[in-house]
């Protein structure tokens, strides 16, 4: 085989941090958020996976709830941000997806929805804080009663928040947008959604009925300082390489494009076939961890575009062929994340159509 770059889902992996995920929220349901395709794992890989298990899931946009439903998924499926023109409504309705209802332009669209072609489960979403989405709070009791009254609506409205630094886990901002979202909704019907994944491990009073969730469900955490491991996740992605060369490089040398690094002594250069051309971040400093066999080694030198040099002085074991491991069972994407300057879910999420997907039951 000629590709050598692979990204193996654990689907094995996808269905214990459901279930971790339901254990630790239950009562509360959970929305399993496979947006921008499942975290780059695979939307309709992920949701075969999580089919039965999962109570709903969640996307971002319409396309991928029409995806979902082409490969026969009969769940719950929430847009996250709604319809975007007032022609996705009718096309919501014949597929029977809710819709999160976060902008007065949005209403009068759905002033004139049609009840004939089945009532609209819409989630009104309040902006408490996070100022992106969402009505003011003090614009939602008005907004519930309006929604209410509109005959292609169902009458069952949810009411939702989202959380801007949930993973700061004794924050004031968290506590101020949970104070903010029950000033606004109290004495309103329906069922609440207010926790993302830190938010489910950190704010217990914030899980409503509904917990949407997605980091942790690929085992990944936004947590400072913490891995998905760390509680009780594992990773659904592995991402894997081959040791394409080893080169003796004398001392004073320097590596890759602009010479960042300068071999301190003769040494040996490892090759790996990955590169930002896969979604192996470019912003990956020298020191970043990669697997070789069995041991951490240091990337040197600037990520290219097909090919990352990594010292090997601490693995003379390797050899050509050796499979290198840059994230997933054996190293945490979290840390190379940390030392790329981004999150672990920009990096499952930036895998490239060169990348081959293989699954297992891991
Ligand atoms: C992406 C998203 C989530 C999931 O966040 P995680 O940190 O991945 O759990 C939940 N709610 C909304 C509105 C989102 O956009």
């Amino acid at each position: 085989m000629s590709r050598t770059t692979v990204a193996t889902i654990h689907l094995g992996a996808l269905r214990h941090n459901l279930a971790r995920l339901k254990e630790l929220a239950a009562p509360a349901n959970v929305m399993a958020v496979v947006k921008a395709d499942a975290y780059g794992h695979g939307l309709e890989r992920v949701a075969r996976a999580l089919d039965g298990a999962a109570e709903a899931f969640a996307v971002a946009s319409l396309g991928d709830g029409l995806r979902l439903r082409a490969a026969g998924h009969r769940q719950r499926i929430v847009v996250l941000s709604g319809p975007d023109q007032a022609g996705d409504i009718a096309e919501m309705q014949r597929l029977g997806l809710d819709a999160a209802i976060h902008h007065e332009s949005q209403l009068q669209w759905l002033s004139e929805a049609s009840p004939s072609r089945g009532r609209l489960r819409v989630w009104l979403k309040v902006d408490t804080g996070m100022h992106r989405l969402g009505f003011a709070p003090e614009r939602a009791a008005t907004v519930r009663e309006l929604l209410a009254a509109m005959a292609g609506i169902d009458p069952d409205i949810g009411l939702m928040t989202h959380f801007a630094e949930s993973e700061v886990f004794d924050g004031e901002r968290t506590r101020q947008q949970i104070e903010r979202f029950q000033t606004a909704t109290r004495g309103l019907a329906g069922p609440r959604s207010l926790s993302n994944s830190a938010a489910v491990l950190g704010w217990p009073d914030a899980r409503g009925e509904w917990v949407r969730t997605g980091g942790l469900l690929y085992g990944l955490s936004v947590v400072e300082g913490k891995t998905g491991a760390d509680f009780g996740f594992r990773p659904a992605m592995t991402l894997s390489t081959r040791l394409i060369a080893i080169n003796t490089i004398k001392r004073g040398e320097r590596i890759g494009y602009n010479g960042l690094w300068e071999c301190p002594q003769d040494m040996p250069v490892g090759v790996a076939a990955v590169g930002y051309g896969d979604g192996y971040p470019r912003s990956a400093v020298a020191g970043t961890p990669v697997v070789v066999g069995h041991r951490q080694v240091p990337l040197i030198g600037r990520v290219s575009m097909d090919l990352v040099t990594l010292d090997l002085r601490h693995a003379l074991e390797a050899k050509v062929g050796d499979r290198v491991v840059l994230w997933g069972c054996e190293l945490p994407a979290e840390i190379v994340a940390a030392q790329a300057g981004t999150i672990s879910y920009d990096l499952t999420c930036g895998m490239t159509r060169r990348v081959l997907f293989v699954e297992d039951d891991q």
